[in-house]
């Protein structure tokens, strides 16, 4: 655990309402002697979130070796959903106004202020798999007596139907009449015990790949083995650089198998110069108290690096698969996140998959979900400006 000179201690005060809470750390010599207004030490305090100093050697990780949220103290304090770095830095702000009338530090929403993401995982569900794993799914489906899931195996195998996770034209659409660029993190190893996976061996995945290069841009998602292992890292990295002909710069971690600070160093070491695994994969909210990007600091090497992270605020398999939220309730937390996180003056990254656009199997009622966040975000960073 790291020392704070002159700071660092978590009051077990909830947030008050109406105010921006709440007091995370408390200069106490400070305070005694009276040299401060409030017991508060905003630099302390901004440095201890965006540094992820928590997380370094925490040991009670999941089982995916994941810091887990409920251990931040972000949740622990109410604030996960709020970002409070930014609210702090409007607070300053407000308090540099107050003494210095003349003075007027400009906080700008940097752009885009919205900016959607998609991981790539699984790229299609049956088509272009071969014969034999298409065979073996239906009959899967057929012994575990699931007969519509059967039947559209069968429709998307001989042609009659889309695939439920071919999703792009669904994307392209959506994008092209909000007037935004995604991004997509490209999955080439998959771990799988259901299915053969489609990876980037195969024609359709590169075909893939270089068409949401050209409308999007790509970028590397690697697997779990990966986010440890710097050889395997390389050679996913070298692989889809070959495929888009051009360096990949931008990671997200596949299953957000972060540990601080390794595999932000091999991400460096890599020559990856920017993040976007910074956000809970069980909880939405804002990780490091910002959707601002921001340097990555090795505290263990005190060492300013130039890798940077840029956070995401909500997730689809959060919201459906760790939190149970139903499609509607999903889509009202969504907009009130986007809301909350313009208001403050931060940007807003939205993750979702391929797969959830399909509303196939456990997906069924989200198909307009992530249209609607689009739709809903994108108008009321027009009515507001
Ligand atoms: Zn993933």
């Amino acid at each position: 655990m790291y020392a704070m000179p002159d700071a660092g201690f978590l009051l077990d005060s909830a947030p008050i309402a109406g105010t921006v809470p709440p007091w995370i750390f408390v200069a106490m010599e400070a305070a005694k002697r009276k040299y401060i207004e409030k017991p508060f030490d905003l630099f302390a305090a901004i440095f201890f979130m965006l540094s992820r100093c928590e997380e370094y050697g925490f040991e009670e990780v999941d089982r995916w070796n994941r810091f887990p949220a409920q251990a931040s103290a972000a949740m622990k304090h109410g604030v996960l959903t709020l970002p409070i770095v930014d609210l702090w830095l409007q607070l300053l702000a407000n308090k540099v106004k107050e003494f210095y009338p003349s003075v007027t530090l400009c906080l700008t929403m940097p752009s885009p202020a919205f900016q959607p993401s998609f991981d790539i995982d699984r790229a299609f569900a049956y088509k272009h798999r071969g014969l034999p794993v298409q065979i073996g799914a239906i009959f899967k489906k057929l012994l575990s007596r699931k007969w519509q899931e059967a039947a559209l195996i069968w429709k998307v195998c001989t042609g009659y139907r889309n695939d439920p996770w071919d999703t792009y034209t669904l994307m392209a659409d959506i994008h092209a009449s909000a007037g935004i660029t995604p991004l997509f993190f490209m999955l080439l190893n998959h771990q799988s015990n259901w299915i053969e996976p489609i990876g980037h061996a195969n024609k359709a995945w590169r075909k893939l790949t270089k068409a949401l290069d050209t409308y999007g841009e790509i970028g590397l998602h690697p697997s779990i083995d990966a986010s440890s292992d710097f050889n395997l890292l390389l050679q996913e990295k070298a692989i889809l650089e070959e495929i888009v002909q051009r360096p990949i710069q931008k990671v997200r971690q596949h299953f957000l198998t972060i540990r601080m600070p390794n595999t932000y160093r091999l991400f460096h070491a890599c020559g990856l110069e920017q993040d976007y695994s910074m956000g809970f994969p069980e909880q939405v909210g804002y990780r490091a108290g910002t959707g601002r990007s921001f340097p990555f600091f090795d505290l263990d090497g005190n060492q300013e690096t130039n890798l940077t992270i840029v956070p995401f605020v909500a997730m689809d398999t959060t919201l459906r698969q760790y939190m149970g939220y139903s499609p509607l309730k999903a889509e009202s937390t969504i907009l009130t996140l986007a809301e909350q996180g313009y208001r403050a003056g931060t940007p807003f990254m939205l993750l979702f998959h391929n797969e959830s656009l399909g509303g196939f199997a456990e997906w069924n009622g989200w198909e307009k979900v992530y249209a609607n966040c689009v739709d809903g975000i994108v108008k009321m960073h027009n009515t507001s400006k």
